[in-house]
């Protein structure tokens, strides 16, 4: 891929000192090693609207039915500036191309999940809530893949997320000189295996979804935006070892009458490994595109399965 995806981050994750007691939280993996392979675009929202280094704590707290952030020692309230600043951000962020945003996990401004919102003067609080920036942030752009850092320590959540954050990387590269039907139609065909080894049913869902917008007469960049808002809901849901391996199987298909008996025995038996967690993805992966290559076989609809992610990253040899 000519350019790296651009992927924005929660600035604590990458290094920067700007926690609220003046520390970092590197997220070492993805700061000095996945960083090779994408443009991180750090950002802090707590130092963007002012708060400073280090700076007291602040909390979400919940009155009369809405979210308030504020700090617990002198009530200062800073809802306002954080929400003009959330959509101002945002939509520079969807504007310059991010990708994907990673966002550190826990925080009232960056969590994306599981987030402590108080009651009054109730000191228990409930895990229910979202950071305010991520709220604005998903809201405005629910079609860009976000993900805490805490689910990326697992590979495969990680694998699974990247994966999305590089479709969306095409997605943009398509349509950057604005969109037609027929680049619509043509991104969803070289998809349609990505799709089916990651969430099977959006790949007829997604086709419909085109044709029925086209049907009512929608303008292009608004079917591209829907396709997307779609497909990422849909590739919300972690992936299985078994729709990947099926996914293998057809691309094998496609190439197995040039097999001999034995090599294409070798071939499914690895998948079948793979399958069953005996052997990492990267071992029918690689194989797959060394017969790939032998065959002059370079099918955009295969490589976009076959290189969802860089294999550099070293992924597939942990899912
Ligand atoms: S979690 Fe978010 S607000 Fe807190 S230090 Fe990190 S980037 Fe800043």
């Amino acid at each position: 891929m000519a350019n790296k995806p651009k992927l924005a981050v929660s600035a604590c994750l990458v290094g920067q000192k700007v926690r609220y007691n003046g520390d970092a939280a590197e997220f070492r993996t993805l700061s000095r090693k996945w960083s090779e392979h994408l443009e991180l675009i750090p950002l802090c929202p707590e130092v963007g609207i002012g708060m400073g280094v280090p700076r007291p704590t602040i909390r979400l707290v919940r009155e009369d039915g809405k979210i308030k952030l504020v700090n617990p020692k002198n009530g200062e309230d800073f809802t306002e500036r954080m929400l003009e600043y959330s959509e101002i951000q945002s939509d520079l962020l969807a504007s310059s191309g991010v990708c994907g945003f990673v966002f550190k996990k826990d925080s009232p401004s960056c969590g994306v999940e599981r987030v402590k919102v108080y009651r009054g003067d109730n000191p228990q609080a409930v895990r229910d809530g979202r950071g305010m920036f991520t709220t604005v942030f998903t809201t405005l752009n629910p079609h860009i893949p976000v993900i805490e850092e805490g689910r990326m320590s697992d590979s495969r959540q990680a694998e699974h997320f990247l994966a999305r954050v590089h479709f969306f990387h095409e997605w943009l590269m398509t349509g950057k000189e604005g969109w037609d039907a027929q680049k619509i139609m043509q991104f969803h065909n070289d998809n349609k295996l990505f799709l089916l080894s990651r969430a099977p049913s959006s790949k007829r869902m997604l086709g419909r979804l085109i044709a029925e917008l086209f049907d009512k007469g929608a303008n292009p960049e608004f079917v591209a935006l829907e396709y997307m808002t779609k497909a990422q809901k849909a590739l919300n849901t972690l992936t299985s070892k078994g729709r990947i391996a099926h996914a293998m199987e057809r691309v094998v298909g496609q190439f197995s009458e040039k097999l001999t008996k034995d090599q294409r025995k070798e071939l499914i038996d690895l998948i079948t490994d793979f399958r069953v967690g005996h052997v990492p993805r990267f071992a029918p992966l690689v194989l797959i595109k060394h017969y790939l290559r032998r065959f002059e076989m370079d099918k955009k609809i295969i490589s976009r399965f076959t290189n969802s992610i860089p294999l550099e990253m070293g992924l597939m040899a942990k899912v």
